[in-house]
């Protein structure tokens, strides 16, 4: 098959210090695109040597940004809004060329371009306070301060809404950025690197170093690191506490999940059905931390439910990413293909579900890409793996349940933690069960809209720390308390 993003696209470079860094310690990476499996990019990956360089350019650029007054670097980050608003076509195309999102849904830069815009008000107001204290006449004095330099380490499937929701916050609170991109979605963040400069951020003020897991490391155990921000998966998360552990760094950790929507009698089932499908197999293939992967239907509506379920689920165009009109693209790389089609087998093997549609590899013209059938498995195991493990692919796990009771208990059965939707007309309703579910962030019919003033992370094994609100900038200050004898 033959798509528009098939040629190769660019050698990459690593960006320290405003410089690109073509030749690197860590090795290259072959990018495949995942809409034909060919190589469509050649990225250089950063090893310990890079790391250490850029921790010393990111140090002189975190004393530059801070010796500049609070109003200027408030501008200088509406500038930099100001330069992803206008690069919104090309950034959203590298996010296709990086991970084969469909171009329909691939302008995440406007969430990096709310992002901005939304901490940079804050960089003039991240303040501290004072209080009194027992010495009547002392003053007692309490400063949020930034880490200095931190690690921003992000996943393949939504790099710029990372950058917005973690970079935005860690510069406007004075703080120098290493951005390590996932070596599977580079493209974009370099991009992003170089929009820095252009916009007129101090060089070396966000670095951005592409780099598998010994980059990655690198960047974690290095001893003159502040914090790092991470956003991935729960194994990749053990590893990366481990190695926090070398110097106690501190980390934020924003993790996968096993979202449950829940769908109730009183609810409109069209629309019901209609978000269901977007929100769980059909956007970037279901590769989304916030997708609702278990669909949970109260039992008098199930098969109503499912058929308009199933129906929407198939009204959504498959095809190469770059087409306007396609809804649903590949699964990133030929690892995942793999690992879904076990898992759907696994599923079958097991009877631990009904399939409903599904469950194939697509063939003829997408033979050449990763394209996975959106699945659907009806009646479903909430034991079973397919019910208890992150997908990440086009695999709908639907149940049924009782009532309230029923639907709160199945929907808080799982180890995760980061999203639940509730379908619902009524209020009252939509409030108790919000309150009872064990999960951050409680969506009542509507997509899981991510903006930059709600707190958004994970309960339970979905991590910890938040991204957004004063929360999310919180995460890069550090609290410092001076009092003064006056007497
Ligand atoms: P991943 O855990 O494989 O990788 C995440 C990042 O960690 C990548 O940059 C990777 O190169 C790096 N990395 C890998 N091994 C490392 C190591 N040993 N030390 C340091 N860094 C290492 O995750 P992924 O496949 O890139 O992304 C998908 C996962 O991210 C899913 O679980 C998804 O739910 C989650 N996610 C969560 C959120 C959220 O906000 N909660 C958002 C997006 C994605």
């Amino acid at each position: 098959m033959t798509t528009s993003a098939s040629a190769p696209l660019r050698s990459g470079a690593l960006l320290i210090g405003g410089e690109h860094v073509s030749v690197s310690s860590g090795g290259t990476h072959q990018h495949i695109y995942p809409g034909n499996g060919r190589c469509n990019a050649t990225i250089p990956l950063a090893g310990g040597s890079e790391v250490d360089a850029a921790v010393d350019s990111s140090w002189d650029a975190h004393r530059q940004w801070t010796s500049y007054p609070v109003d200027r670097r408030r501008d200088l980050l509406m500038n930099l809004a100001d330069a992803v608003r206008d690069h919104f076509t090309e950034l959203t195309e590298l996010n296709v060329h990086d991970f084969g999102a469909p171009i329909s849904t691939a302008g995440h830069s406007v969430l990096t371009e709310q992002f901005l815009r939304y901490y940079a008000g804050y960089a003039d107001k991240a303040h501290g306070s004072s209080t009194p204290v027992s010495g009547a006449f002392d003053v007692n004095i309490i400063e949020r301060e930034p880490y200095g330099v931190v690690g921003v380490i992000a996943p393949w499937n939504g790099p710029l809404v990372v950058i917005g929701a973690a970079v935005a916050p860690a510069l406007a609170a004075g703080n120098a950025v290493i951005l390590k991109p996932s070596e599977l979605a580079s493209l974009g963040p370099l991009r992003f690197g170089e929009l820095c400069l252009e916009a007129g951020l101090p060089p070396g003020l966000v670095n951005v170093l592409p780099a598998g897991p010994d980059g990655g490391q690198a960047l974690v155990r290095h001893p003159r690191i502040g914090k790092i921000h991470f956003t991935g998966g729960q194994a990749t998360a053990q590893k990366v506490l481990q190695a926090a552990a070398t110097n106690l760094t501190p980390v934020v950790a924003e993790l996968g999940g096993k979202s449950a929507f829940l769908v109730f009698a009183d609810a409109d089932l069209d629309a019901s059905a209609t978000i269901a499908a977007y929100q769980g197999p059909i956007v970037q293939a279901g590769q989304s931390c916030a997708c609702a992967s278990r669909i949970l239907v109260q039992a008098s509506v199930y098969d109503a439910f499912m058929d308009k379920f199933v129906a929407a689920v198939h009204a959504a165009k498959i095809g190469d990413p770059m087409q306007p009109d396609v809804m649903f693209g590949p699964v990133v790389s030929q690892d995942a293909t793999d690992r879904i089609l076990r898992i759907i087998d696994a599923t079958l093997s097991e009877r631990a579900g009904e399939l409903i549609t599904g469950g194939n590899r697509l063939g003829g013209d997408l033979a050449d890409g990763y394209y996975i059938e959106p699945t659907i498995f009806g009646n479903v195991d909430n034991h079973s793996a397919l019910a208890q493990n992150e997908t990440f692919g086009p695999v709908a796990a639907v149940m049924p349940f009782a009532d309230e009771a029923d639907a709160i208990r199945l929907a808080n059965d799982t180890r995760y933690g980061l999203n639940a939707f509730i379908q619902t007309s009524n209020l009252k309703r939509a409030h108790s069960v919000a309150r009872h579910l064990q999960a951050g962030s409680i969506w009542v019919n509507r997509h899981s809209d991510i903006e930059p003033q709600g707190p958004y992370g994970g309960y339970k094994q979905s991590g910890f720390g938040r991204t957004g609100g004063i929360e999310g900038l919180h995460e890069f200050l550090q609290t410092k308390n001076i009092r003064i004898g006056m007497n």
